[in-house]
């Protein structure tokens, strides 16, 4: 048996994991040392990784000329001119625009020639000053102690059960009908990929009738009580990757483990077509390549021999107002199974619950402040370009400009942030 340790406590069955488990671990595990493996600048020995995934999303927002330009703020590819100060010994360590020391630190919390800049982001200013942070050296989100913890408890997750009895009565009964379900799936903050929380919920519909049903419906729509016929059966957190797709499937793959005659209702499309591809697969190895391809090769062989029909139901709609009664049933086995599953991801386990959530608010809080870290960056090197250029002005009256080879290895080694470069990436 081939498996892959990806941390202390996880390790990945290289058949039964699949193609986008293995890249995300691979990823995660990569940025857990990138930074000291691959750079040689100083004071981020002992920080926490990267977050990746967390600081893409940010720099997503800008426009492509700012992302450069942000970039090079990452990757420190310019220097201060107390850097030169320490190679140059015709140079200064003075900043250009004030009589202070020019440093990445003086540049951001400091430099008195940006302080209007600086006075509208004074809630960023104040944060990262309050955390003592690094964050001028390296412009980044940095992984919370917590991700790993929650990456181990997602993947641990137990997989939604059935009680036994009810199980073999529910046996008993799809020899004579096929039994009715409706599954569904949640995710809370679905954009934030390193935050969000994912879950499922089965509900078994006990109406034997299309009868029943409608009269459910009628009681529904004269009292608003929802029919107890509908029954939550299972609810579960999703093992593994934290997506609405990957819930919406382990649903309908328990359901199908677990009887063969079956009638499913699901508002997810994206799952009923992948549903229908296994349908059609020859067999389980040609499902390897596909989106949550470990739950596919389970779901195929419940294909084989077996009874299924698929409804696809719409999300959201308001059964209040559905004329049709037995439309109205089916929206009310929807919304049964969607409280469900936005119940189990928010509550299930309360103290993990918790934890997800204070994990969630502190990395909402981070990004925003990076993003206006990231905004007052570009308005200041804006600002510090618009007093280059009038400094260039004043210069440039006083003293012709002459092109020689020596011309062009001072400016080169003038590389010092606001360089006819980073000037002519923010005009782009
Ligand atoms: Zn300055």
């Amino acid at each position: 048996m081939v498996k892959l340790l990806v941390t202390a406590f996880v390790k990945l069955h290289i058949l039964h994991t699949s193609r986008d488990s293995i890249l995300s671990w691979l990823v995660w595990t990569w940025q857990q040392d990138v930074v000291n493996q691959f750079s040689l600048r100083k004071g981020h020995q002992y920080s926490p990784p990267v977050s990746i995934d967390d600081t893409v999303a940010i720099l997503k927002t800008f426009p492509l000329a700012s992302q450069k330009f942000l970039l090079e703020e990452i990757s420190g590819g310019f220097q201060t001119q107390h850097q030169k100060a320490a190679w140059d010994t015709s140079a200064t360590d003075q900043c250009r625009y004030c009589p202070f020391p020019d440093s990445r630190f003086h540049r951001v919390f400091h430099c008195p020639a940006t302080d209007q800049v600086r006075s509208s982001y004074f809630e960023v200013v104040e944060h990262y000053l309050a955390l003592d942070s690094n964050i001028h050296e390296l412009p980044v989100i940095l992984q919370s102690p917590q991700d790993e913890f929650l990456r181990m408890c997602h993947h641990l997750h137990p997989e939604a059960v059935i009680d036994e009895q009810l199980l073999r009565k529910l046996r008993g009964l799809s020899e004579l009908s096929p039994i009715v379900f409706f599954t569904d799936g949640s995710c809370q903050h679905p954009s934030h990929r390193t935050s969000r929380v994912a879950a499922y919920s089965i509900v078994l519909d006990v109406c034997v009738t299309n009868d029943q049903r409608r009269d459910m419906a009628r009681q529904f729509q004269l009292t608003g009580c929802i029919p107890d016929t509908l029954k939550v059966i299972s609810v579960a957190r999703t093992t593994g990757a934290q997506s609405i797709y990957r819930s919406e499937l382990f649903a309908i793959l328990k359901i199908c483990e677990w009887l063969d005659n079956t009638v499913i209702y699901s508002d997810s499309s994206a799952a009923l077509l992948a549903v229908n591809r296994c349908q059609l697969a020859s067999n389980a190895e040609s499902l390897c390549m596909a989106s949550e391809s470990d739950l596919l090769q389970r779901l195929w062989p419940t294909m084989q021999h077996s009874t299924r029909v698929f409804h696809k139901i719409k999300a959201h709609n308001d059964p209040r107002q559905t004329l049709d009664l037995l439309e109205c049933y089916f929206q009310l086995g929807n919304l049964v199974a969607d409280t469900a599953a936005v119940q189990t991801a928010k509550c299930l386990n309360p103290d993990f619950a918790t934890e997800v959530s204070q994990h969630h608010s502190s990395l909402t809080t981070e990004r925003n402040m990076l993003h206006k870290l990231y905004s007052m960056h570009l308005e200041m090197s804006k600002c510090r370009t618009q007093l280059a250029a009038t400094m260039d002005d004043a210069d440039t009256q006083q003293t012709p400009i002459i092109t020689t080879q020596r011309n062009f290895l001072q400016e080169f080694c003038n590389w010092v942030g606001e360089s006819t470069n980073r000037k002519s990436d923010l005009q782009r």
